[in-house]
């Protein structure tokens, strides 16, 4: 019989393992559930509202809607109270979540969300205010923006920060669009050649190519980091250098070592320096941009400052900003008079003067800062130093377990991820996709796969510092496992998960052809099955 680490049995007892199929479609107490167009009925509702006035005999006389009000049934299907509950929570048992256990997607830091944050979000001061209330009376809300402005801009050493973008890409949208709003003042919009490592995020050349810029690639080293002398070579003519996005630490869980190089190079090519710093969590209280040479900075409060946002949101991106690009941030902003806090809502007068604009309709994610600022608070100066070490420790205690098992994409240390290659698959027909299918059925959400593209079928595993040695070991002994069977050619894995209500997708069909739209199954879809 084999155990795991806590000495439990991990092979199903006599009879379990021909059980494959159940009656009902539940297995061991998760119950199965269909769409809600398959379950639900038209002609059923949870809520009991009155009926409409105007409906009967007096039908078209007094009727408020003109006479377009609708005359058949919408078609949605209706559910009752507990059969809706239970619809969502079935649905949500499908789900993996960071409430759940580990999650090491790599470069989207999945770490524990303390519930202080969410307690506090849900103040009614902060949830319960509309962004078009008279600024008398959010003054509270507009003291808590500056607050965590000020405490982003003194983490980083930078004098600047916008506090609207909504997102990590958004943020990089703020940054380059500063930066181009900074040239033009210079009089220099032929500067459009932004300079983009290999390994950058994808949003980064995006984000340029949105701008107007044009992007120019510059290779990874054999150590995973800039390539110096390519970088100079790309410099040689410097007249239409507009900058460049560099991501630090970067995706293959590296620090930049010559970053502060870099900045100089870029600087006396009269370029800017967009550092992506979605990464912040790994050099928070230890390292700050401002005094590397950075110009423009995003920092993702969702992912260092934890807050919730698996399943695509929401994000919050402020920006940092250097003197020479502060003028030209975004509007609203928050600033402090003699009357309270106020903020600048109109560019191209006033403080506003240079600003290039705005990013969206209000002042930015508002739940977001209450849960950062909570954050910072309850960690303190030190406790948040504490979180870059203990994000650093973990990933390099993983690095150091699992490198006999796998093949580490460097040697040496690395920041709070850890990169793997697919070296250790050689001869075997297993993939990288098949180790992450692997890990579902030990019950993990798998890690980042074949990002970034500098690594041949790279895996990208962040633990995050809020996990416990005891977690890690976990996690670490289940995917042992999965290399191993992976280096003994174990055929299962190429048709794994087997246990996961959902089996093998073609992901790439389901991306390229949706099915957006649910139609009822017909008699030959069913036959075809
Ligand atoms: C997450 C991430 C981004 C994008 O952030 P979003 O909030 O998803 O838009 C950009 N760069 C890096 C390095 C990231 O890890």
């Amino acid at each position: 019989m084999t155990m795991n680490s806590t000495g439990r049995s991990t092979t199903p007892a006599s009879g379990e393992a021909n059980m494959t199929t159940t009656v009902s479609g539940s297995r061991g107490l998760l119950q199965a559930e269909g769409l809600i167009f398959e379950i639900g009925s038209a002609d059923k509702t949870g809520v009991d509202l009155p009926e409409p006035r105007y409906l009967g005999k007096e039908r078209g006389r007094g009727d408020r809607l003109g006479g377009v009000d609708r005359s058949a049934s919408t078609g949605l299907p209706g559910l009752s109270e507990p059969e809706m509950m239970r619809h969502y929570v079935r649905l949500s048992q499908k789900n993996y979540a960071i409430d759940l256990g580990l999650f090491p997607l790599g470069s989207c830091t999945m770490k524990h969300n303390p519930r202080l944050n969410e307690r506090m979000a849900r103040l009614p001061g902060f949830a319960d205010i509309h962004p078009m209330q008279p600024q008398a009376t959010v003054q509270g809300a507009l003291e808590l923006i500056d607050e965590l402005a000020g405490w982003l801009m003194k983490l980083t050493n930078m004098p600047a920060v916008a506090m609207s973008p909504k997102a990590g890409a958004h943020g990089e949208l703020c940054g380059m669009l500063a930066i181009r709003a900074a040239l033009l003042a210079r009089g220099e919009p032929h500067r459009k050649r932004v300079l983009v490592p290999a390994s950058a995020h994808g949003t980064n050349p995006a984000t340029a190519v949105q701008c107007g810029f044009i992007v120019d690639e510059i290779d990874a080293g054999p150590d995973g980091k800039v390539h110096m002398a390519h970088l100079k070579e790309k410099l040689a003519d410097s007249s239409d250098i507009a900058g460049i996005m560099l991501t630090n630490p970067n995706t293959c869980g590296l620090f930049e070592k010559d970053i502060v190089e870099i900045a100089k190079l870029i600087h006396a090519a009269g370029g800017y320096f967009y550092c992506d710093g979605a990464n912040f969590n790994a050099i928070v209280g230890r390292v700050r941009p401002g005094d590397l040479g950075v110009d423009a900075m995003h920092i993702n409060l969702h992912k260092t400052f934890s807050t919730p946002h698996g399943g695509g949101g929401p994000g919050s991106g402020p920006t940092v900003l250097s003197k020479a690009l502060a003028p030209f941030a975004p509007v609203p902003f928050v600033v402090k008079t003699a009357d309270g806090y106020k903020l600048v809502e109109h560019e191209g007068a006033g403080e506003a003067q240079e600003s290039f604009g705005r990013m969206c309709a209000f002042h930015g994610q508002m739940g977001m800062f209450v849960r950062a600022l909570t954050y910072m608070l309850s960690h303190g100066a030190d406790g948040l130093r504490q979180v870059a070490e203990d994000a650093v420790l973990n990933a390099n205690y993983l690095q150091a377990k699992l490198k006999g098992e796998m093949s580490p994409a460097f040697s040496g240390y690395c920041m709070h991820e850890a990169l793997f290659s697919d070296a250790f698959l050689k001869g075997t027909e297993i993939e990288t996709i098949d180790i992450a299918k692997g890990l579902i059925d030990e019950g993990y959400h798998p890690m980042t796969t074949y990002f970034p593209l500098v690594i041949h079928g790279a895996m990208l595993i962040e633990p995050t510092e809020t996990e416990s040695k005891a977690e890690l070991d976990r996690f670490i002994d289940a995917l042992s496992s999965v290399a191993r069977r992976a280096r003994q050619k174990d055929p299962s894995l190429k048709t794994a998960p087997h246990l996961a209500p959902v089996k093998r997708l073609d992901e790439t069909r389901a991306a390229r052809s949706p099915r957006l739209r649910w139609t009822p199954e017909t008699p030959a879809m069913k036959a075809a099955e």
